[in-house]
């Protein structure tokens, strides 16, 4: 009974979003209407009963996603038709469980829900170098074979109910295997939405004439502020690049977002309500990441990294943004409130990575693996056989002890990171399983006590920061001892 008023409740959502695309009379009205929806099904329903706190950032997280969309619709930024083709993939996969027999099927098997998607690099090549990349460093000629990337995406569709992939790279546009692009991919899979990280420099008209006729792909534009922050790390002439892509991703319609690695350097810039009013007022984007730098790949340095003072300080402008201005930013570090923490090892609803040699890792900031799904398959396996290694059993079981076993009193999410923000607990398991690293400078990391030392000294401080916002906005601790 409850699954059919969820579902009745789910289709009434469903049902405004497709009346906000086909009609541009009424539109306060029918966003004000799936307002209610949403605040009555996130907030006041409250299926896992989570604190009220947490449910209303993903209310707020949710109704920025209608709003920039809506905004860029009506703009003529974002095609009614690619509007349309997005909603029968990823918003009726997301809501009304397209792939829910696939999920079922799961359980009975393994006795947990499937993820919700995976992120695949599907080649190491890239036309820049950026300054710090993971993708940038050692020899650029790895890749994927075009089947195996599409047999993972398939078994993602078939065995998961996934309908929503993340390509990342590497420049995923550059990527060739057999006379196969990134694009034959897309085209294969109609029914399936792509979130593709791009540097933009190569999607000129036909590239993006290309993508509004797929319909199915989104690219996320890596930034690092404005033209000079993203020329000194990126090469001179890059942001031009990126103005030209955007231009050209307007013109068809095709919804874009923007990618930034915050560093110690930039982030006092990304605290200042004019960067986003610049990227989704004048140029368009539908949606802003925000990565804080992660000392993985080339150069590593702990110095790049936020300080935790900047991470709480990013904290409350991700807030803002998304409340005041209703603008879809996500801050991969700092809104892990309206994920229910981490979302990496393949957890019920939350994803994995796979990397251009096949080795199959929790999250793309952890370059470790004990599995390569090339392997798997040439024994005869297949893509659930990723998820049950001991290593993603172990961090699912720590994600569950910190988090989801409290319903309505989770650790703190403010710091939900397994690799950044529990470093010690971390390597522990690391250590435990025997992982191997991605590459020589994950190895090398691994081997450094002064980064042990180091990501231990940024947590013990940053849940000093964070624990007194943790409990006294999220768990109304002294709210609650007071009433
Ligand atoms: S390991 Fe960290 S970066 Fe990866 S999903 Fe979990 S919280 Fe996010």
């Amino acid at each position: 009974m409850n699954k059919l008023v969820e579902r009745v409740k789910a289709e009434g959502i469903v049902t405004v979003l497709k009346a906000l695309i086909s009609t541009e009379k009424g539109r306060d009205y029918l966003l004000k209407k799936l307002d209610d929806l949403i605040f009555r099904q996130i907030v006041l329903n409250n299926p896992k009963g989570r604190p009220h706190k947490v449910q209303e950032d993903k209310y707020h997280m949710l109704m920025s996603i209608a709003v920039s969309a809506f905004r860029n619709i009506e703009r003529g930024y974002f095609s009614r038709a690619v509007a349309n083709k997005m909603i029968e993939s990823l918003v009726k996969g997301a809501l009304l469980h397209s792939g829910a027999d696939a999920e079922r099927a799961f359980r009975e098997q393994y006795g947990f829900y499937p993820p919700s998607f995976l992120t695949i690099s599907p080649g190491k090549a890239c036309n820049l170098r950026c300054i710090g990349c993971y993708a940038a460093s050692g020899a650029n000629l790895e890749k994927l074979r075009f089947d195996v990337f599409e047999r993972i995406v398939r078994e993602a569709h078939d065995f998961w109910g996934s309908r929503f992939i993340v390509i990342s790279g590497g420049e995923p546009t550059i990527y060739r295997d057999n006379g196969k692009t990134v694009f034959d991919l897309y085209e294969m899979h109609p029914d399936m939405y792509f979130l593709m990280y791009t540097n933009g420099t190569t999607i000129d008209k036909a590239m993006a004439k290309r993508m509004a006729e797929l319909g199915n792909i989104t690219p996320a534009i890596s930034v690092e502020g404005y033209e000079k922050e993203t020329d000194e790390r990126r090469g001179k002439g890059v942001f031009k690049k990126v103005l030209a892509a955007m231009d050209n991703l307007r013109e068809f319609g095709v919804p874009f977002g923007i990618s930034v690695t915050v560093t110690r350097l930039n982030a006092p810039l990304l605290m200042k309500t004019e960067f986003y009013e610049y990227y989704f007022e004048e140029l368009g984007a539908t949606y802003a990441w925000l990565f804080h730098y992660m000392p993985i790949g080339r150069q590593i340095t702990l110095d790049l990294m936020p300080t935790p003072e900047q991470r709480v300080a990013l904290y409350w402008k991700w807030r803002e943004m998304v409340r005041e201005k209703r603008y879809f930013v996500a801050d991969f570090w700092n809104s892990g409130v309206v994920s229910d923490g981490c979302i990496a090892a393949g957890r019920p609803g939350g994803y994995l990575y796979i990397d251009w040699n096949g080795y199959v890792m929790p999250c793309v900031f952890i370059p470790y693996y004990v599995s390569n799904i090339n392997e798997i398959y040439a024994n005869g396996g297949n893509l659930n056989d990723a998820i049950v290694t001991p290593f993603f059993e172990k961090i699912r079981r720590w994600q569950h002890e910190y988090g989801y076993k409290f319903h309505s009193t989770p650790g703190n999410w403010l710091m939900p990171c397994m690799i950044r923000d529990h470093h010690a607990e971390f390597r522990k398991i690391a250590d435990e399983v025997g992982v191997k690293p991605e590459d020589e400078n994950a190895d090398a990391a691994f081997k450094d006590p002064n980064y042990y030392k180091g990501l231990v000294e940024y947590d013990n401080r940053l849940k000093e920061l964070t624990e007194p916002i943790w409990k006294e906005v999220f768990l109304e601790v002294g709210k609650k001892a007071a009433a």
